[in-house]
């Protein structure tokens, strides 16, 4: 497993995500990434599916402390208190007495950053949590936010596929010492079926959700956290470490970004306009 060097923080590079992932389905999936060697477990207060992560962890005969875990506090949560009580809730759901990574799941217009990080740097105080970062920050967000806590943040969590331009936060993440955690990295299974992605892929016998992946951890910086249920998509998506892209493929890759959302915009210019990034 290759890692992403961020503040004091080293994030396992491939993790898997676990959204909609639920019951025994998700204990089991969690119980067999680790057999086939993730390390690093990505879940939400707001997944609803704590209790089975942990379950997994467990049953697998992988060590807790080898395992990079992940959770977020729900938008909901973000008050002080709210925070707390959650965040020991999720422990306790989770089966651990620590985290490594604790995310705000998404900033709340109505309730300060201050509020919400510094109970998060009190947690890292105390050990509960190892590491703190954010999620579906804007650059000014995440900046703000570095100015707030004394422990780094680490990551900033976004969607970030061919499809979804980030460069701007990759840059500032870049100098700023902080990981690009790409969320939906196949775009939700859009990246699966990309006629240029396969082309790409047939030269090294890879598919297109291979070809995605790789042109996100072959960035500088960038960790990246599919979703996958079976054992046959957990394992391909682990199979990216033997082919590297050439720097024309991963230009040419970036300039899906422009052609699916010129797509969306033409069809819903309204809704569009109404997401910030
Ligand atoms: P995704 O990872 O982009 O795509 C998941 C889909 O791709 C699933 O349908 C999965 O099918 C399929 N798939 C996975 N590997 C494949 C392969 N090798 N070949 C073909 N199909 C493959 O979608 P996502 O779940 O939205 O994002 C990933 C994770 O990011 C989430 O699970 C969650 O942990 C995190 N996330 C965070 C936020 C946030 O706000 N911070 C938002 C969204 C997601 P199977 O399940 O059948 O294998």
């Amino acid at each position: 497993m290759e890692y992403v060097q961020a503040g004091d923080a080293e994030i396992p590079e491939l993790g898997l995500g676990t959204w909609q992932n639920t019951g025994q389905s998700c204990a089991e999936t969690v119980e067999t990434a680790l057999e086939l060697g993730y390390r690093h477990v990505d879940t939400a207060q707001m997944y609803g599916n704590e209790a089975q992560v942990g379950e997994g962890i467990e049953r697998s005969s992988v060590d807790r402390d080898d395992v990079f875990l992940t959770t977020k506090l729900d938008r909901g949560n973000l008050e002080a208190d709210d925070a707390r009580e959650s965040f020991e809730e999720s422990l306790e759901k989770l089966g651990t007495d620590y985290v490594d990574l604790l995310l705000i799941h998404w900033p709340h217009p109505r309730v300060p950053f201050e509020e919400t990080l510094g109970v998060m740097d009190e947690l890292h105080d105390e050990g509960t949590v190892r590491h703190i970062g954010v999620s579906n920050f804007t650059p000014a967000q995440l900046e703000e936010a570095m100015g707030i806590t004394r422990a780094p943040i680490v990551t900033d969590q976004v969607l970030y596929n061919p499809y979804k331009d980030q460069s701007d936060l990759h840059a500032f993440s870049l100098e700023s010492d902080v990981a690009l955690t790409a969320y939906s990295p196949l775009g939700r299974g859009d990246a699966i079926s990309d006629s240029m992605l396969a082309a790409i892929g047939e030269r090294y016998d890879k598919s297109a959700a291979q070809v995605a992946l790789r042109w996100l951890v072959q960035q500088e910086n960038v960790v990246a956290i599919p979703k996958a249920t079976s054992r046959e998509h957990l394992e391909a998506n682990l199979a990216i470490y033997d082919f590297e892209l050439t720097r024309d493929e991963m230009e040419r890759i970036a300039t899906l970004d422009g052609g699916i959302k010129r797509r969306i915009w033409n069809r819903f210019p309204g809704l569009m306009r109404r997401i910030p990034f």
